[in-house]
């Protein structure tokens, strides 16, 4: 009697033990978009001299030319990072002959995970589009609106309003998206005790940080992981710091360094989670390098660089990938922008 009650506590144990190590980890996806080396650089001289980024464990290169072009742009960047497949620019979920591509984030929600997406453009915008639309052109917002609507996220935040309910098809996505509570503001969507949370911060893009856009972005994150805890199961979080790109398309130094600083706030509070959750595994990488960053002068003292550009699109230079936590080792080294897409999917199906 004895002997079988101690196999069964031994059995029990082990099984949890088993149970334990075998979890599936969050995953926490973060894209500064056109986040260059000399604009992490420029943000880390301008915010004395430090980054939340030198808490990663792990820093790795990637490479991340579209199909078509040398020189990406962030629709096809993105599908390369969701869904393991180079396709031409402008294509969003679709391979180069318009086949539907599946992606980490489907992937996820066919697993049981709870997801999310925060970011500070339109929710409908290329780089967010690309973990849940599949169409042939980037710009179609409408449509890009309808795909979101059926995708089952379970929270997501961002811009662009007037896709769901000023349409040129006269549907109103927010009323056919009934399972849904639409917050008007972070303190309800904070307070909404909702399983499935839409909160579209702008009619259009959201304003830039640098003219006090609201809610911060590390706000929105971190109410967003505590509703993602409380749903108790694993989960994929997709975060985008959205206007590091716009800052250096129109090389404004400005524009670009705020933006970073306030991704890199958030990066912080996200590597601080996983530290304490340790089932977490954080990525943080780019789409691609915008403006050709270069410092050509500056001050530690006071805090400053000095800024030039040499274009005011993409450039084609790798970018960085950092990356923390479970399965973190897998992300060092230098690859194609695909493999982020091949490395989650091994981690997600082990
Ligand atoms: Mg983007
Ligand atoms: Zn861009």
């Amino acid at each position: 009697m004895y002997k079988k009650l101690i196999l069964f506590l031994i059995l029990c144990s082990s099984v949890n033990i088993f149970g334990q190590d075998s979890k599936p980890p969050n995953i926490i996806m973060m894209i500064g978009d056109g986040m260059g080396l000399s604009t992490i650089s420029s943000g880390m001289y301008s915010n004395n001299n430090y980054t939340a980024l030198e808490g990663s464990e792990y820093v790795g290169l990637i490479k991340t030319h579209s199909l078509d072009d040398l020189v990406t742009d962030s629709a096809a960047s993105a599908t390369a990072m969701s869904s393991g497949v180079k396709t031409n620019n402008k294509v969003i979920g679709l391979d180069s002959k318009g086949n539907l591509v599946e992606t980490i984030l489907e992937m996820s929600i066919d697993l049981g995970y709870s997801t999310a997406i925060v970011v500070t453009s339109s929710i409908v915008h290329a780089t967010p589009a690309s973990y849940y639309a599949h169409i042939d052109n980037r710009y179609k917002y409408d449509e890009i609106a309808d795909h979101l609507s059926k995708s089952k996220i379970d929270f997501f935040i961002g811009g662009g309003e007037k896709y769901f309910n000023n349409r040129s098809d006269k549907r109103n996505l927010i009323s056919e998206m009934n399972q849904y509570f639409f917050a008007k503001n972070i303190d309800q969507y904070k307070k909404s005790n909702s399983n499935k949370i839409g909160f579209l911060t702008a009619d259009d893009e959201p304003i830039e940080k640098y003219k006090n856009r609201e809610p911060s972005l590390d706000k929105a994150v971190e109410i967003t992981i505590q509703k993602l805890t409380d749903m108790k199961k694993p989960f994929f979080l997709l975060i985008e710091g959205s206007q590091i790109d716009w800052g250096s398309h129109d090389n404004s130094q400005k524009h670009m360094i705020s933006e970073f600083i306030e991704f890199d706030k958030t990066i912080e509070n996200v590597l601080d989670y996983a530290k304490k959750d340790k089932n977490t595994l954080v990525v943080i990488t780019a789409d691609h390098e915008t403006g050709g960053v270069a410092i050509v002068d500056g001050s530690l003292e006071n805090s400053m660089v000095k800024n030039k550009y040499v274009s005011g699109s993409h450039t084609a230079t790798m970018v960085p990938v950092f990356s923390f936590g479970k399965h973190s080792s897998l992300f060092k080294g230098i690859y194609d922008n695909t493999k982020i897409f091949d490395k989650l999917e091994s981690i997600i199906k082990k």
